[in-house]
């Protein structure tokens, strides 16, 4: 077993143990976390950033027990997990799923919206949905091809 595939079980029986539920996993974003963990992981050798956000990571798993009663904790949790996140994305092009489909669907949208002004006509405003979730999903398939969904 490798050790990605350890952290990931050691932060599910974390969860199980803690007897969170998946509705308390998704909220908190609960389950990003092993997910991310094992792309700093990856990414380590070449990376001194992600060396440093990766051994975070026991820190986070310690935080896990107070998630569900304190804010505190759960602002810090979202705040460094963020931080990984944003790290992923810029420096390695890392996205979530769906991410290219949200952002070009509303990029979309206000570009049908502007056309409407220009041209007085609402029919525009399907257009410029479709074209945004078009580019999107186009974008978000060449991610996963390309092994960068999270
Ligand atoms: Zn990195």
């Amino acid at each position: 077993m490798s050790d990605k595939t350890m952290r990931v079980q050691s932060f599910e029986s974390a969860t199980d143990s803690l007897g969170l539920t998946k509705r308390q996993v998704k909220r908190y974003s609960l389950d990003l976390l092993p997910r991310i963990i094992a792309r700093l992981e990856e990414n380590a050798p070449e990376c001194e950033t992600c060396r440093q956000l990766a051994q975070d990571s026991d820190y986070m798993l310690s935080l896990l027990p107070q998630i569900p009663n304190s804010r505190a904790e759960r602002r810090t949790f979202k705040r460094r997990l963020k931080k990984m996140e944003n790290h992923l994305l810029k420096a390695h092009r890392i996205v979530r799923e769906g991410y290219y489909l949200a952002i070009c669907a509303g990029i979309g949208a206000s570009f049908g919206a502007a056309l409407i002004a220009a041209t007085d006509n609402p029919g525009f405003v399907g257009v410029g949905v479709a074209l945004g979730v078009g580019i999107g999903a186009t974008l978000d398939k060449k991610a996963r091809d390309e092994s960068r969904v999270l």
